[in-house]
């Protein structure tokens, strides 16, 4: 009950947590009934395509808008879902809304899911992933997983073949954040992305630092020799995407061309769900 609650809140507190901590705390039970109420939305963010300037699909983004508190950014309660477990559960509705969302799109649009490191361990992933794909009857190459460098340095066995389970649906799938992380080059080898994004701390100053501009040289010549596409993140300025053109950058995302907006101010060309193909899909996705 909601009397219990208080009374446990404020024995945690009195137990000489730190401010940080009872801030987390404080997300923690509101989070758990925050699917619930329905206050998860996803907003999304264009990508880019360099050669032809054409948006090449979104990034599905999450908020957490709070009676009290506002919007609330990932970045603040994603790591709470993730200590707490609820990452599945949030994770999971992400996955359902994103596909829905994407049947609703143009043929040619891709959707970007990004997946938590628990995420990965889920026995239950692989078949949400494969359902939602079914029952929305969307081409699984128009689905993007994006994962960090965190994923690779954990467990990496089960993670490599939960990959190969992913690339065998025919979703792709993207290292974000590349360059942030610990990992060494030799993953890039081992494991089976279809894309690396290059982190925005490399496109911040690229336009103006050799050493920046250096790094993102090699790493687009890097995955264009493993077959790999790249993405820059964080493009603001005409100068940084200038240069990422002229280093055969594939595809770039930033407040340059948009922000995350609400699905509902989406204002690409609408398609109506292939009925017909539903059937076909869902027996596909039936082994699963
Ligand atoms: P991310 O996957 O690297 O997403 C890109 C982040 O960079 C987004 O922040 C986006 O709004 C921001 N961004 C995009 N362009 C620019 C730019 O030009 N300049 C700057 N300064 N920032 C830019 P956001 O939406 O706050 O998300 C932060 C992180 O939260 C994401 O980083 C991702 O790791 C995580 N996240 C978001 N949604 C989900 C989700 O549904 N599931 C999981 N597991 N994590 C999520
Ligand atoms: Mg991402
Ligand atoms: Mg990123
Ligand atoms: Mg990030």
């Amino acid at each position: 009950s909601a009397k219990a609650l208080g009374r446990n809140r404020a024995i945690r507190f009195e137990s000489g947590m730190d401010e940080a901590a009872q801030a987390r705390r404080l997300i923690e039970l509101d989070l758990r009934s925050a699917l619930g109420k329905g206050e998860m939305r996803l907003h999304y963010q264009q990508l880019v395509d360099v050669v032809t300037g054409d948006i090449s699909g979104h990034e599905a983004l999450i908020r957490w808008e709070h009676p009290d508190r506002g919007i609330v950014m990932p970045n603040v309660f994603i790591p709470v879902a993730e200590d707490t477990g609820l990452i599945i559960q949030i994770g999971e509705w992400v996955i359902r809304q994103a596909i829905a969302d994407l049947a609703t799109w143009d043929e040619r649009l891709t959707v970007s899911i990004n997946l938590s490191p628990a995420q990965m361990r889920s026995s239950s992933l692989i078949g949400t992933i494969a359902h939602a794909i079914a029952a929305n009857a969307v081409d699984p190459a128009r689905i993007c997983f994006e994962i960090t460098e965190t994923v690779l340095m954990q467990d990496s066995d089960a993670n490599i073949e939960t990959l190969h389970m992913l690339r065998r649906l025919g979703v792709n799938i993207a290292l974000d954040d590349f360059g942030t992380g610990y990992s060494s080059l030799n993953y890039l080898r081992s494991f089976p992305f279809t894309k690396i994004k290059i982190d925005r701390c490399f496109i911040a100053e690229i336009d103006s630092r050799e050493d920046c501009q250096a790094i993102v040289r090699s790493v687009v010549n890097l995955a264009s020799s493993l077959g790999m596409k790249t993405t820059a993140e964080g493009v603001e300025r005409e100068e940084q995407m200038t240069m990422l053109k002229a280093q055969g950058c594939d595809e770039v995302q930033g407040f340059l061309f948009s922000h995350a907006v609400a699905r509902e101010e989406l204002s690409d060309l609408r398609h109506a769900p292939d009925v017909e193909i539903i059937d076909r899909r869902m027996m596909e996705m039936a082994d699963y």
